[in-house]
């Protein structure tokens, strides 16, 4: 008799998602554990600067499935909690709160993150950069008619990138 396999994603959003749903589609029937550090199920991040960020679409709507579809294909997600140290040999993935979750495959997709602006100031009440839900609400928050918004972005220069 073979043993359950432990499949493990670190990261949870679209990359994460996706391979979930292609591992249940293609058949695989072992665990699934999806380590996602946002709070969020998978999300789509394109409409967070468009129609959601416009208040025209729903934060319901910006996610991959609804949440029971991981329920329904026992994908057990693990949302709210960083992965904080990888044992190659014990196989094992550690979390922030000293929980270790071990794994037969494993996957990480943990995507990228935002370059902050490197001047005085990006601290300041009013400065924001956008990559997840909360910051699209913080800034949908203080878009009013009539106030003036700076926008900075785009893919660094060759030489930092
Ligand atoms: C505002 C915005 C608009 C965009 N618009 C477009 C568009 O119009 N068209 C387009 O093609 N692309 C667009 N993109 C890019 C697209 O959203 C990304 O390519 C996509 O999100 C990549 O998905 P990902 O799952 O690989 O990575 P990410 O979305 O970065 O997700 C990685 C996840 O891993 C989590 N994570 C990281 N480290 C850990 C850890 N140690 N433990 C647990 N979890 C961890 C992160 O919190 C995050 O939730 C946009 C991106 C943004 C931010």
């Amino acid at each position: 008799m073979t043993s359950e396999q432990t499949f493990v994603v670190v990261g949870g959003n679209l990359t994460a998602g996706a391979a979930v749903t292609t591992l249940r589609d293609q058949g695989f029937d072992q665990r699934i554990v999806v380590i996602g550090e946002e709070p969020h199920p998978p999300y789509e991040r394109p409409p967070l600067s468009k129609q959601y960020l416009r208040g025209e679409s729903t934060a319901d709507s910006a996610l991959l499935h609804p949440p029971s579809w991981y329920a329904d294909a026992d994908v057990e997600l693990r949302l709210g909690l960083r992965a904080v140290r990888l044992d190659p040999v014990g196989r094992a993935v550690e979390l922030r709160d000293g929980e270790r979750i071990v794994y037969d495959k494993l996957l990480i997709a943990t995507g990228g993150q935002n370059r902050r602006l490197a001047v005085p100031g990006t601290d300041l009440q009013g400065i924001h950069q956008l990559r997840t839900m909360e910051e699209a609400d913080a800034i949908r928050a203080e878009l009013r008619p009539g106030r003036t918004a700076v926008v900075g972005g785009g893919l660094p220069p060759p030489d930092r990138a």
